[in-house]
């Protein structure tokens, strides 16, 4: 019994905040853990420009849902889900991955939840667990589950070092030089020939 856990951001669909600054031409939202490593911080940040331009939970659904998927991860995701069960594990949040998440036909889904008022301002944030890759994966191991891991950067990194095989996916040549020990490939058909290689069961294209 074999899943494949798929990192989201970079893999699926564009960089969330990125893509979200670049329609709205807010700059400071481009602020990535790579610029403030504090990601509590960094939230807060976040949420203090969205206040401060009044930008709430359905303005921001509105712009997310002018976004689409990366071409051709529809397709994978179709392709993979007839071979292995797949399970998303992303550090965004439910409410900003949802109009993408529709395109991608509704997988499962394991992120974190952001806090919402009535009046639809976004109030707080709440991580689901710490670790959530990592965890998630030991989780799967005790309901005696192989996992194929898939992702593009370091917080997905302690994910591909528990699963039983770990791919990095148009990971950043930075990465790719720091984590030698995981196969990195760019495209999804190269992708597709790693789950391949992963697995323990005969699978073709
Ligand atoms: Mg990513």
């Amino acid at each position: 019994m074999e899943l494949a856990c798929l990192d989201l951001e970079g893999v699926l669909i564009p960089e969330i905040w990125i893509a979200f600054a670049e329609k709205t031409g807010i700059e400071e939202l481009k602020a990535t853990t790579r610029d403030i490593p504090d990601y509590d911080v960094l939230m807060r940040q976040r949420l203090g420009i969205l206040k401060q331009h009044n930008l709430g939970i359905n303005e921001i659904q509105a712009v997310i849902s002018e976004l689409s998927p990366l071409p051709g991860a529809a397709e994978f995701v179709n392709w993979l889900r007839e071979r292995f069960q797949v399970i998303i594990l992303s550090d965004t949040f439910y409410e900003f991955s949802a109009p993408l998440m529709r395109q991608l036909g509704y997988p499962t889904l394991f992120c974190h939840k952001l806090e919402v008022a009535d009046s639809g301002e976004i109030t707080d944030y709440k991580l689901r667990q710490a670790d959530p890759k990592r965890t998630s994966i030991k989780a799967f191991h005790s309901l005696n589950y192989r996992c194929i891991a898939a992702g593009d950067s370091y917080n997905d990194t302690t994910m591909l070092s528990e699963a039983d095989a770990g791919i990095l996916f148009n990971a950043p040549a930075n990465v790719i030089e720091e984590f030698p020990q995981f196969p990195a490939v760019t495209g999804y058909d190269a992708l597709k020939q790693e789950f391949i290689k992963a697995s323990n069961r005969k699978l073709s294209l």
